[in-house]
């Protein structure tokens, strides 16, 4: 064998897992046929972070009357802003390439497929420089990530130019004065933010009935009457029926209500979904299972094939990069011999628009639907000390109860930056915390994170500021 274990893809899935298993005392390999750091690092959470924040730092800048300031001449050039993006994401790719050579890590850079072989299947890569070479390893781990899906049939299928996917409208050559973004999940809801806070006119198309719609209804419709104000316009209930491009833009044909109707925009971005890498990867010839479009895997993330794994993206939802790296830890540990804590550590969700949404664990129509009965708290950013202070007055924190045994189950938050408090309700519910002890906790003042207490209080009745 020529390594201990021999990983495909360096995401956040593959790289962390790779770093990982060398501190195991692993031989590693990592094959990579893009940027090291995957879509994550170079298009994905990391570029579109640095886009919010220049989104943001603009929309602060028609606010400054607020705190007593004032400034001339507000302006912003787009190619920069995108020039800083990419900066960033490449800051990032060379980070990775310095943590592989620490951790005396071997990349391969090529496109690797896998042949039939014994303890695991033999890894064939294409490699970029040209030629092929072929290794083994006792194990490997497939990290493939995945791609938008697109919808052919209807025309949701991007060009480049008139019809984007996230890359594009992670570098595009010039600013669209108007767009309609298709889906409004995290992704969507991102760039909708970015763009509308620059000053497109932006509408977005959802197919059901409101948006962000794996979050709580009231997170829902709060973050839908908060982007409205910033003057993006939704269209929920709103199936596409064809995608057509002109010179000048795209036309999209939609059903809403039974009614037909049609948008108009210089631009369309497509944001209906992920689908897996699973192609051109020998699976099918290993007899490899596959279900609509990822690898089927067991709670150690083995695949039915013999020495061979999967994490991350293709292994299914939820695709989120923190997701990737934990199920992949858990992996290199089971295969190392260790008993790793169990996968079934709730995720975080987060989406970075302005507001900011961030959940873990169930909905109140979930915990319901689950049979729980529910006991639910509700704490508005309004009258929070720091928020005033801030003026970032707007949201509210809801947490979900189990009204029988106190359980955490989940809780949901919109508002300034509440992707960093969803943390601390991630440590509560994982280390099982009660409501005890989460009224118990002493927070520090002044905080907006207060709100997460109030809302633990909220939901038993003895709330101390409303
Ligand atoms: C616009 C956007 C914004 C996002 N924002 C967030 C966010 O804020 N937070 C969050 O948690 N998630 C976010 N995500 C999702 C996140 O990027 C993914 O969940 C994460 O990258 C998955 O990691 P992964 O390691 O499974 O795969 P990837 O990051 O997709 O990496 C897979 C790698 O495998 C390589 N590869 C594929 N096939 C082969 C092959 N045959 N041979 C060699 N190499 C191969 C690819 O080139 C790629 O580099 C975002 C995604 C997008 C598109």
């Amino acid at each position: 064998m020529d390594f201990d274990v021999i990983i495909i893809g360096s995401g956040p899935g593959g790289y962390v897992t790779a770093i990982r298993a060398s501190q195991l005392g692993l031989k590693t390999a990592i094959v990579e046929r893009a940027e090291l750091g995957g879509i994550c690092l170079n298009w994905g959470c990391i570029p579109t972070k640095a886009l919010l924040k220049s989104g943001e730092v603009y929309e602060q800048l028609s606010h400054l009357g607020d705190y007593g300031l004032s400034v001339s001449g507000a302006a912003f050039d787009f190619a920069k802003i995108i020039e800083r993006s990419r900066g960033v994401a490449a800051t990032m790719n060379k980070g990775v390439a310095f943590l592989m050579k620490k951790h005396k890590i071997e990349v391969i850079a090529g496109e690797a497929r896998l042949e039939k072989g014994s303890p695991a299947p033999k890894v064939v890569v294409a490699l970029t420089a040209g030629g092929a070479r072929t290794v083994t390893a006792k194990h490997v781990i497939l990290a493939t990530g995945a791609r938008a899906r697109e919808i052919p049939t209807v025309g949701l299928t991007s060009d480049g130019d008139r019809v984007w996917t996230y890359r594009d409208a992670l570098a595009p050559k010039a600013q669209p004065k108007t767009l309609i973004v298709i889906g409004s999940g995290a992704i969507g809801i991102e760039f909708a933010s970015f763009y509308r806070a620059l000053g497109s006119e932006v509408t977005v198309i959802e197919a059901v009935d409101r948006i962000l719609p794996v979050e709580d209804e009231e997170v829902s419709k709060a973050a839908k009457r908060a982007f409205e104000k910033r003057g993006i316009k939704f269209r929920v209930g709103a199936k596409v029926t064809k995608l057509s491009k002109s010179k000048s833009g795209v036309s999209v044909a939609l059903e809403v209500g039974g009614k037909a109707e049609t948008l108009e925009a210089e631009v369309a971005i497509v944001a209906v979904g992920i689908t897996g890498n699973v192609e051109n990867l020998g699976l099918e010839a290993l007899g490899a299972k596959v279900d609509r479009g990822h690898m089927v895997t067991d709670s150690h993330s083995q695949t039915n094939v013999p020495g061979l794994y999967a994490i991350g993206d293709v292994a299914g939802p939820p695709w989120l990069a923190h997701k990737a790296s934990h199920e992949g830890v858990h992996c290199i540990e089971h295969i190392a011999g260790l008993k790793p804590a169990n996968l079934t550590a709730p995720i975080p969700g987060c989406t970075y628009a302005n507001p900011q949404v961030a959940s873990i664990g169930l909905t109140e129509a979930a915990a319901k639907a689950a049979g729980h009965e529910v006991r639910a708290g509700r704490f508005p950013f309004k009258v929070n000390g720091k928020a005033v202070a801030a003026g970032e007055t707007e949201g509210f924190v809801k947490t979900v109860f189990d009204g029988k045994t106190g359980a955490l189950l989940g809780t949901h938050m919109i508002g300034h930056e509440v992707t960093e408090m969803i943390q601390g309700f991630g440590v509560a519910i994982t280390l099982e915390a009660t409501e005890e002890d989460l009224m118990a906790t002493v927070y520090a003042h002044p905080t907006m994170s207060e709100a997460m207490h109030e809302a633990v209080l909220d939901a038993y009745g003895k709330v101390l500021h409303l």
